[in-house]
């Protein structure tokens, strides 16, 4: 999987950072998709700039209604409907935004061409698509707003198809059972376990998307263990009460979060516009000093998991 990051900036865009949007590229071989989280005004325009084009988009995540976050949404689907795309979207949110995508459609005499699911989201699992899961958990913020955590399900192990050819087993319809770790009886009464023979299975990998918010409990239950996490790290450590007071982290509880949760990397975005390039090192400062895997994102930055 790949993050890429199409827009950076906390409320108002700048000249160097769009506001919030990114995308998460599946990169499976069979099962490719992208995906995104938020759509920010001007989030089409970051696309045009970026290699992926919205006709792939299968999924778009709204981790709360607040315009910069939401407000690039409507003619991202309508030009995506113009390009002549086809393929199923779906939209996942918080409660408001069917009542918002259609009322945007309606009102401006809109519509798409593709069938357009839209979901609105609980605390609990969202998707399951059979490779991986999303769940999603309430945040503290003045609207609601969610956090999404994404885990590719665990791979199962290789069987080790040598060690049965030297038992005298060719690969067949059986490997199959073998595979899923089941014990097969041959036909001269042998029984081969297939868990003996697997490979230990490959962990999924975690990541974990915030929408903004204070720290609040379920942002442990969301970073726990991830490979990834991505943290809004708005303000600061000196301005920490005045951003927890608008529903924002600072940079050391950006910080905090990641090391309590024994998180692998952490990347700081939705920075306030009030930071040039100069000071958005003095954040990133701040997070190292606690958590030294700790990356500022930028717009276009891509980041493997
Ligand atoms: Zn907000």
């Amino acid at each position: 999987m790949e993050l890429i990051f199409l827009g950076t900036s906390a409320g108002v865009p700048t000249r160097a950072r769009n506001v919030t949007s990114l995308l998460l590229n599946l990169q499976h071989p069979t099962r490719a998709g992208l995906w995104m989280f938020d759509c920010g005004e001007g989030t089409q325009h970051q696309m045009l700039r970026s290699p992926f084009h919205p006709g792939k988009l299968d999924k778009i995540f709204i981790t709360h209604l607040h315009g910069d976050h939401l407000f690039g949404l409507p003619g991202l689907l309508c030009s995506r409907s113009m390009a002549g795309n086809v393929q199923p979207l779906e939209i996942y949110g918080p409660k408001g935004i069917r009542e918002y995508v259609e009322t945007a459609l309606r009102l401006s005499g809109s519509w798409t061409d593709y069938p357009l699911i839209i979901e609105e989201v609980t605390a609990g699992l969202v998707v399951d698509d059979g490779l991986r899961k999303v769940t999603a958990l309430p945040l503290n913020h003045p609207v609601e707003c969610y956090g999404y955590r994404i885990e590719e399900h665990d791979k199962p192990g290789a069987l080790n198809a040598a060690a049965l050819a030297a038992q005298g087993i060719a690969p067949g319809p059986m490997f199959q059972q073998l595979k899923a770790g089941l014990t097969v009886t041959l036909d001269d009464g042998r029984t081969i376990n297939g868990a003996d023979y697997l490979a230990p299975a490959e962990a999924g990998k975690k990541l974990a998307i915030f929408g903004d918010t204070a720290p609040c409990a379920a942002s442990l239950a969301l970073a726990q263990g991830v490979n990834l996490l991505v943290h809004k790290a708005t303000l600061e450590a000196a301005m920490e009460e005045k951003a927890n007071s608008r529903g924002h982290s600072s940079t050391r509880q950006a910080a905090s979060l990641a090391a309590e949760a024994g998180a692998k990397r952490l990347v700081i975005t939705h920075i306030s516009s009030r930071y040039d390039e100069e000071s958005c090192m003095g954040l990133l400062a701040e997070c190292r000093t606690i958590f030294a895997q700790t990356t500022l994102a930028e717009d276009f930055m891509t980041v493997r998991v």
